[in-house]
């Protein structure tokens, strides 16, 4: 039995020692693009080797983001906090996305939805599938908190001659699709294409993700975290600042993040997911998450017009209320920028429960919630990359980030004695 993280503490490696995964470059998610067809267009497509956020949004939107919210959400046209009247058995939240999905296939909108089922024998692998009917859709509700080779499954829907598809992905999952959607056919051999993917219709549904890690790690992950490693059936890192863990019996475990003992969790992040800026899953067609919701809503933003109509779609089973914000994220934003530099001590037990408290009572709520850890994930990611990356920076980091924390940029070079700015694109 493995003791450990896959990945060294401070390794700057792919993720872990899967001889799949040999031979990608180190920063790689694997989404699954280079297990298809699409291997070859690789260099085109992955955000890895170049960031192309802001000429899809062009593409997309016909603009960039605007200031607000949009440099730390993505461009949307609606953004709304919802949950189905009649939640979906076994759905990680209210199941929003398992019915769009399914209502995709029974309206005959789609032929196909690649998304993530569970390996059988497992309770948490992904397993990437095409599913061709409501009901092997429903099968893969819930989460299945590792990274999923998806886009793999690109094959399957392709030798099925499918021209209308759905996707249920992440965010780099997405930005890959969207990369291809926008390539000519190149040197590719199939059907004549109006893109790379050769689609008449591709809906993407977007799911937020953040620290993603493998399969083992996250094995791990539930060894350090959980009493009962074995018995959890569900969990969910909440917007209460604790870790939710239901288990077998019906007993729910809850682990306060201060809690975390990330000197042994430190290790288990890719190094492509500490090198990714797309929180929100910004260029998906709709987003369904959580963290801009109060417990127990989920999160929404309808981005394109067919965002729009995909949420029409929903709306009968839906319930609302109105998005709401509380709190003042950019008090607690210097000394998170600090603790980046020098990460201090674990504090004694009696004092984690107070910081919990104080967390809980006094953090970010709703809206500003969302927008205080996605800053956080922002700065976290971009001083990994600069640190860990320097050479990748001008053709890894969207233009974004450097808007959304401008706010920071004085205690940013006040700490790590560099300016906050974008690189010179080179040629
Ligand atoms: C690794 C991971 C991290 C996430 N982090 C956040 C977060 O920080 N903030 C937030 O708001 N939301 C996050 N989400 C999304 C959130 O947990 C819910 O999946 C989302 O809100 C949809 O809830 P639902 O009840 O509508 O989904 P369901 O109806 O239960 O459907 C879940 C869907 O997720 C897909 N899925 C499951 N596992 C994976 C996977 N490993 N990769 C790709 N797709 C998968 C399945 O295809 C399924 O269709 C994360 C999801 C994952 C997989
Ligand atoms: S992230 Fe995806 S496209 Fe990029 S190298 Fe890995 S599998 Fe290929
Ligand atoms: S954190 Fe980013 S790179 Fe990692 S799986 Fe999620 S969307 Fe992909």
């Amino acid at each position: 039995m493995e003791t450990g993280p896959s990945k060294g503490l401070h390794d700057v490696s792919l993720m872990s020692h899967d001889r799949r995964l040999s031979g990608r470059p180190r920063l790689c998610s694997d989404c699954g693009l280079c297990d298809s067809f699409l291997r070859p267009r690789m260099a085109e497509t992955c955000l890895f080797v170049h960031n192309r956020m802001a000429e899809q949004e062009l593409r997309l939107h016909g603009r960039r983001r605007q200031d607000g919210d949009e440099m730390h959400f993505g461009i949307f046209r609606e953004q709304a906090i919802l949950r189905m009247k009649a939640p979906v058995a076994g759905a990680q939240w209210t199941g929003m996305v398992t019915t769009l999905a399914a209502r995709l296939l029974e309206r005959g909108e789609v032929e196909g939805v690649i998304l993530t089922g569970t390996m059988p024998g497992t309770r948490f692998q992904p397993r990437p599938l095409l599913a061709r009917t409501p009901a092997e859709v429903r099968a893969c509700a819930g989460n299945k908190p590792s990274l999923s080779p998806l886009l793999g499954v690109l094959d399957e829907a392709r030798a099925a001659g499918l021209r209308r598809l759905a996707v249920v992905g992440t965010g780099c999952q997405v930005q890959m699709l969207r990369q291809a959607e926008s390539l000519g056919g190149g040197e590719t051999p199939g059907p004549p294409l109006t893109s790379l993917l050769g689609l008449e219709r591709l809906d993407l549904i977007g799911i937020p993700c953040s620290d993603n890690v493998t399969y083992p790690d996250q094995q791990f992950f539930l060894r350090t975290i959980s009493r009962s490693p074995e018995t959890v059936v569900h969990y969910e890192f909440m917007q209460d600042f604790s870790l939710w863990l239901h288990h077998e019996d019906g007993h729910r475990e809850r682990v306060n993040y201060i809690d975390f003992p990330m000197d042994r969790l430190q290790g288990i992040f890719p190094s492509a997911c500490l090198s990714c800026f797309d929180y929100p899953n910004a260029l998906a067609d709709i987003t369904i998450g959580y963290l801009g919701a109060p417990l127990g809503w989920q999160w929404v933003l309808a981005r394109t017009a067919r965002g729009a109509e995909l949420l029409d779609l929903l709306r009968p089973d839906l319930e609302a209320r109105p998005p709401g914000a509380a709190g003042d994220r950019t008090r607690g934003m210097p000394r998170f920028i600090q603790m980046l530099a020098r990460r201090p001590a674990r504090p004694p037990k009696p004092v984690r429960a107070l910081i919990a408290f104080l967390q809980r009572r006094r953090g970010p709520q709703g809206l500003e919630f969302a927008r205080a850890i996605i800053e956080m994930k922002l700065l976290r990611n971009y001083r990994y990359v600069r640190d860990k990356f320097p050479a990748l920076e001008a053709r890894i980091v969207p233009y974004h980030v450097y808007e959304a924390i401008r706010p920071y940029a004085a205690d940013y070079a006040a700490v790590f004695g560099e300016p906050l700015a974008a690189p010179r694109q080179e040629g």
